[in-house]
């Protein structure tokens, strides 16, 4: 057990020397010998080197991602893969602590997330897909030809993936990618974000030491333009299985097309929170601001617009500022820390961009609303939780994702009207709506085009429960039985007896 009281001490894995590429079971370094620097985004200070993976790494790595599917893991018993899957979920969990403080110290989740989720949710959604792996199953089918012939559907793993994976929660990222893709016996080579490439290398290593054979799991550290472009356009892949942004997701289904590749595709958002005056307004206030708050506002799935019924408009959103500036924000290792630092100074600048564009176009900030640079928090790339009022549909902060800790309140008057500004984006991932009347939750919830409605909740996720988007959200789901499935292909046999 670690003491939470103490500032935890800095993981073993980061021993001074540069991380290299997990490629076949071993590490190498980049072909070009280059490596990159990592930044802890509290403190502003070099954190660890990075191998420079580069197209000839991806390479190297594909070739070897195909050579574990042609050898014994493509031929591997779907137990002996459970088998497997269950031993990765035991000792991730063993080692959650390390991770979570490797997730911390790269990209500045609060502690007690990155505790709670590498103590919970990775195991558990490792196990999930270790059920998944002996419970794979085709059809059969009568046609109605003449003659005794029938057919039946064979499922079987797609082959070679990329998988893509941003930054926001590296470990959590990489488990949604890794997890699915073994469950259903694949081979994977896995991109993962320049910003935050540490947790997975350590979880690459674990793997192996629950008996994954060599080449089964590759991972390429380096950039998105390079490495990530090629693995994207490489013709031995058969599938990249992508999260990120959507301008990214374009690029790589333009790149895809080279060899048709399969596609999963998780991508932006601008989700609409939507509460009714007669919620239950002392649960909706701290969800609706935790839905944008926690992880600095850097998740897909942040419910930004939050729209709120005009009667009870000034009184919300004067409860969610004030959640907000009760919030912890500082330094991401004290485990009494709520709302740590956003990613790199790049991401900085840009949400210092979406404040300035708010307050401009006449938006009134009632929490928050300026960066933080007292103190300790100088060094780092702190933004306080923000809560703009007065905020009308066609605002910059309205319209585009932000992922940052930032909420614009709207408000509104009827529920055909809001519906129709609720999917009045082109994105369509995630969307809420609080009310005590069951009639107008599941009437609003039917028609929000969004992957996930939450009724009375917001940002729940479960392994049992698909996730996925509508429109420039993306295509194809990750979490719940679907996860599986699009990692297999389905081959129809017809048999005809005489
Ligand atoms: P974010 O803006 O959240 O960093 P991105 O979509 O840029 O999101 O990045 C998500 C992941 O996609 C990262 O691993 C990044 O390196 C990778 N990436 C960025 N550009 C490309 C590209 N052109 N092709 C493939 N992968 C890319």
């Amino acid at each position: 057990m670690h003491d939470r009281s103490a500032t935890p001490a800095r993981p073993a894995f980061l021993d001074g020397k540069a991380k290299k590429l997990f490629i076949g079971g071993k590490w190498v370094e980049a072909q070009s010998g280059k490596t990159f620097g990592s930044v802890n985004p509290a403190t502003g200070a070099a954190l660890d080197e990075v191998a420079l993976g580069d197209a000839v790494d991806v390479d190297l790595a594909v070739a070897a991602a195909r050579r574990a599917f042609e050898g014994p893991w493509g031929s591997m018993r779907p137990v002996e893969r459970q088998k497997i899957l269950l031993r990765i979920a035991d000792l991730l969990e063993a080692h959650a602590e390390e991770i979570a403080l490797l997730d911390t110290l790269d990209m500045g989740a609060p502690v007690v997330i990155s505790r709670y989720l590498a103590s919970n949710v990775i195991g558990d959604t490792f196990r999930f897909c270790a059920g998944q792996a002996v419970a794979i199953q085709g059809e059969t089918m009568t046609p109605s030809l003449p003659g005794d012939v029938f057919a039946y559907t064979r499922k079987e793993p797609i082959g070679v993936v990329g998988g893509i994976v941003p930054w926001n929660g590296p470990a959590f990222n990489a488990t949604w990618k890794i997890a699915p893709a073994l469950a259903a016996g694949c081979t994977l080579v896995l991109k993962v974000a320049e910003q935050a490439s540490l947790s997975p290398l350590r979880m690459a290593q674990l793997c192996m030491e629950a008996g994954l054979p060599e080449g089964v799991l590759n991972i390429i550290t380096g950039f998105g333009e390079t490495a990530g472009a090629r693995l994207a356009a490489h013709p031995d892949v058969d599938k990249i299985s992508f999260t990120g942004s959507t301008e990214t997701g374009q690029h790589i289904i333009r790149a895809s097309a080279g060899n048709i590749k399969k596609l999963t595709l998780e991508l932006g958002g601008k989700s609409p929170d939507i509460v009714f005056a007669d919620a239950d307004l002392d649960r909706a206030v701290p969800a609706a601001a935790m839905g944008v708050f926690g992880n600095s506002g850097q998740a897909c799935l942040a419910g930004s617009r939050l729209f709120v019924e005009r009667g009870i408009y000034e009184e919300f959103t004067q409860r969610v500022a004030e959640f907000g500036k009760s919030l912890t924000v500082g330094d991401p290792l004290d485990a009494g820390t709520q709302i740590g630092p956003v990613v790199s100074k790049e991401q900085l600048d840009r949400i210092n961009g979406y404040l300035a564009a708010g307050a401009s176009e006449g938006a009134v900030a009632l929490a928050g609303g300026v960066q933080l640079t007292d103190g300790k928090l100088a060094d780092g790339y702190f933004i306080p939780p923000t809560v703009f009022a007065n905020v009308h549909d066609d605002m910059t902060i309205a319209r585009e994702e932000i992922f940052g800790p930032v909420i614009s309140a709207i408000p509104f008057d009827e529920v055909d009207d809001v519906i129709q500004r609720a999917n009045d984006t082109p994105y369509g991932l995630a969307s809420g709506v609080w009310t005590n009347d069951i009639n107008k939750a599941h009437k609003v919830s039917s028609r929000l085009r969004a992957g996930t409605v939450w009724i009375n909740a917001y940002s729940l996720m479960d392994p049992a429960v698909p996730f996925g988007g509508y429109k420039m959200s993306g295509y194809g789901k990750e979490s719940g039985t679907h996860q599986v499935q699009e990692y297999l292909n389905s081959k129809a046999v017809w048999v005809q007896t005489n």
